[in-house]
């Protein structure tokens, strides 16, 4: 049995899964301080005598081994987790290893190895929902360097006659800060889930994403992008995004699988499991 823990910044989706992914069982609690949430998590893994545990956390993160610091959720908003040595707190309750990536990581490798990008070595997985997280897989490994890629925070042009200001706390108007779901619930006054019958609202959100997906096609040359996260349950907004990727980049990556971008940028195929299976496959790994 292998644990698996999505941690998220509302809610910890805790499973048990067996060696060919099948969830034996489920916890999901409300992510509270660590004191509050870190007991039930510990006892439910330890109930099912887990053999390893693979974690996919909200960060940053600090996932370099040679850190004092290394398996600490760092300078997180949420301040109860602020510095917390998560990793090192699952090893000592558990006995057990414990790896850990971040959430948008552990989603990349799940779709990567089980999903819509299975078998290809080199892709992303772009989720939309309350921030935005690129997970780049290369050559068939997660990208880390200083730390983890944080593609959510590149910066995008403004669009003509948008003039709002930005959502994110240290860039404004970057992507995360132009086209998350809070960024949406800001600038049109409802959330993303009741704007569905304003075309103007999906249009602009298709062209702040393009500018994301473009930067990303150009700097990792992915096989393919999976774009996922609460915002894309909108039904028009994948299409909406492959027109306006297809302009921005204006003929200049000639591939042949970048003609035919509804099989190029596409949606999870997972549902909402790839998470939990990218944190098995850490694990194996
Ligand atoms: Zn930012």
């Amino acid at each position: 049995m292998i644990g698996a823990l999505e941690a998220g910044g509302t809610k910890m989706i805790c499973a048990v899964l067996q060696q060919d992914g099948t969830v034996a069982d489920k916890l999901t609690l409300p992510t509270r301080t660590p004191a509050q949430t870190m007991p039930p998590m510990i006892e439910f893994f330890v109930k099912h005598k887990v053999e390893a545990l693979g974690i996919g956390c909200f960060g940053p993160l600090d996932l370099d081994e040679a850190s004092p610091t290394f398996g600490f959720i760092t300078a997180t908003p949420k301040l109860d987790w602020r510095f917390y040595d998560i990793v090192g707190e699952f090893k000592k309750a558990l006995g057990v290893p414990v790896v850990m990536d971040t959430d948008v990581n552990c989603a990349a490798l799940g779709e990567a190895c089980f999903g819509s990008c299975k078998g290809l070595q080199d892709c992303v997985y772009i989720t939309v929902g309350t921030g935005i997280g690129m997970g780049v897989l290369v050559n068939g490994k997660l990208v880390h360097g200083i730390q983890h890629p944080e593609l959510g925070h590149i910066p995008v042009a403004p669009m003509a006659g948008d003039d709002y200001a930005g959502h994110c706390p240290y860039h404004g108007r970057c992507l995360e800060g132009m086209a998350a779901g809070p960024a949406m619930r800001e600038r049109w006054g409802a959330p993303a889930q009741e704007l569905n019958d304003r075309p103007e609202v999906w249009q602009l959100e298709a062209e702040y994403l393009a500018q994301g997906i473009m930067t990303c096609i150009l700097a990792y040359a992915p096989r393919r992008i999976v774009l996922g996260g609460g915002v894309l349950h909108n039904p028009t907004l994948l299409p909406l995004v492959r027109s306006a990727v297809q302009r921005l980049l204006g003929g200049y990556v000639a591939c042949p699988a970048v003609q035919k971008l509804e099989e190029y940028i596409v949606a999870p195929a997972l549902g909402d499991a790839q998470a939990l299976l990218g944190c098995m496959q850490l694990v194996r790994q």
